[in-house]
């Protein structure tokens, strides 16, 4: 294969952002799949997919859309799809053809049997280790990062299932929680970092595997607890075995899936996304106060922020901005003009509350810009008197390696432009972004670690705990899979 040639999966967004479920030992394993996923749909809303377990047979379906689309009581695929066991994926992708050959989980026959496989996260050698299977005659059945781990686990000469695995996953590298599935077990794993967040579950005599507790408060389950960086738990009826594929590490979490990406109901490793954000938006208020009439959050990612900021400084709190739920994040348009119009599309002036104020907006994060710059604009159109932005995380300079969709440094406001000219750029009048250390502190850090840092905090660092690849550096966002 050619050096230059640009691999398949640069050119498409796999399995980032992603949403995993999975259940063992429930005779209603694949309804209580569908319900996991779609309280995950916020963490992929793209593509579902669905693997199950019956005993004898393993099924498969999965379709572009939503969850509720593919997986509903009217639908087919879910007597199809009994079983005692199943896992699922929720894929979210911005760019790229949408194609179902890419949709997971992934199922596979290898050596041992049936092996079906969901990837939240990205591998950043991915490219160099499906090159190298390339050259030595491996046949690719989809343009995925997550296929060179089955690669590997087919080529591994161990026996049993969990050696294979583990044998493979120490040749991969970047962030992964992934959960497998063969006749007689179901398998977490999370990686040396924990950079994407995996938990256990109860439900009865079940073990749920998934990304988030909401998936666990929807169908009634119990958390038992995180699963570890580094951890591999083997379940299988009524019990659950841990292995280590790794030294422990100190972990390196995500701390944009507290910001933005988790849902603010979830609680990881003991802590309430709501109340991080509501801490957040605390501390963005302590350092950046300004005087003004309101406080109004950029729906819904801005709420718990901007509840925490108005408390702190006493500012009235309103719903100045009313949100249409009937579409998807604005970052799903395939295009600049398309996502431009999308804010529009997702959001409108409550022009009542706003107009003759002095209005301070909050919101999550500036990425590209074009959401604040939409809204301030709509803010203004509705008499606002002054528009003041605070945002309840740092500004976005670096892109992402590791499974959530930023845009490569070009496209990142800034990456670009000094505080001054991006709030000249979304014609605010004045802006501030919470501070690295406002942002631990928020997390109850006294501050951030700068030599052995508490989460993984690259895309406002630029400090990769995990080395991106040449390409994944030099390529554009789509290089990201
Ligand atoms: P932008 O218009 O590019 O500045 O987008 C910023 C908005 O997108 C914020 O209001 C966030 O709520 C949201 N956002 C931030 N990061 C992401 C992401 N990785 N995927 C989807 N939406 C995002």
């Amino acid at each position: 294969m050619s050096k230059n040639k640009p691999l398949p999966f640069e050119n498409d967004k796999i399995s980032e952002e992603c949403g995993i479920f999975g259940i063992f030992g429930s005779p209603e394993a694949h309804l209580l799949t569908a319900l996991g996923l779609h309280a995950l749909q916020h963490r992929g809303q793209e593509a579902t997919g669905m693997v199950s377990f019956d005993g004898k047979q393993f099924k498969a379906k999965r379709g572009l859309g939503h969850v509720s689309e593919n997986f509903n009581a009217a639908s087919m695929k879910m007597d199809e799809l009994a079983g005692y066991a199943a896992i699922g994926h929720n894929r979210y992708s911005t760019t790229g053809q949408s194609e179902i050959r890419n949709i997971q989980p992934f199922l596979t026959e290898l050596a041992f049997g049936d092996f079906a496989i969901a990837h939240n996260g990205n591998l950043t050698n991915a490219e160099r280790v499906r090159g190298s299977l390339i050259d030595t005659g491996s046949l690719f059945q989809s343009t995925t990062d997550t296929e060179t781990i089955i690669h590997l686990i087919a080529r591994s000469k161990r026996n049993k299932v969990e050696e294979r695995i583990k044998e493979a996953l120490l040749q991969i590298e970047g962030a992964y929680a992934l959960i497998a599935l063969v006749d007689n077990m179901m398998i977490g794993i999370r990686d040396p970092l924990g950079v994407r967040p995996l938990i256990l579950g109860k439900l009865n005599n079940s073990y749920i595997l998934t990304s988030e507790t909401c998936a666990l408060d929807i169908i009634g389950a119990e958390y038992i607890r995180d699963i570890e960086s580094g951890e591999m738990v083997l379940i299988t009826e009524n019990s659950v075995k841990s292995l280590r594929i790794s030294e422990p590490l100190k972990s390196r979490f995500c701390i944009f899936e507290y910001i933005y990406f988790s849902r603010p109901d979830s609680v990881i490793n003991q802590k309430s996304v709501y109340n991080a954000r509501k801490m957040i938006g605390t501390e963005l208020a302590r350092e950046s106060k300004v005087s003004a009439d309101l406080v109004i959050p950029v729906p819904d990612s801005g709420v718990p922020a901007a509840l925490g900021y108005a408390q702190e400084s006493g500012i009235r709190f309103e719903f100045g901005i009313i949100r249409n739920h009937y579409i998807g994040r604005t970052f799903i348009q395939p295009s600049q003009d398309a996502r431009s119009s999308g804010v529009m599309m997702k959001h409108n002036a409550n022009a009542n509350i706003i107009s003759g104020k002095d209005i301070i907006l909050v919101d999550d994060s500036i990425v590209r810009g074009t959401t604040s710059r939409k809204i301030v604009k709509m803010m203004r159109e509705a008499g606002a008197k002054s528009v003041h932005m605070r945002i309840a995380s740092p500004p976005t300079t670096n892109p992402c390696f590791y499974g959530v969709d930023t845009p490569s440094k070009e496209n990142l406001i800034a990456a670009q432009l000094n505080l001054e000219d991006i709030r000249n750029e979304i014609e605010a009048d004045s802006l501030a972004f919470i501070s690295i250390h406002g942002l631990y502190r928020a997390m109850g850090e006294t501050k951030r670690n700068t030599q052995s840092p508490q989460y993984c905090d690259a895309c406002f660092t630029g400090d990769y705990p995990i080395a991106p690849s040449r390409n994944f550096i030099l390529g554009s966002k789509n290089n990201v899979s």
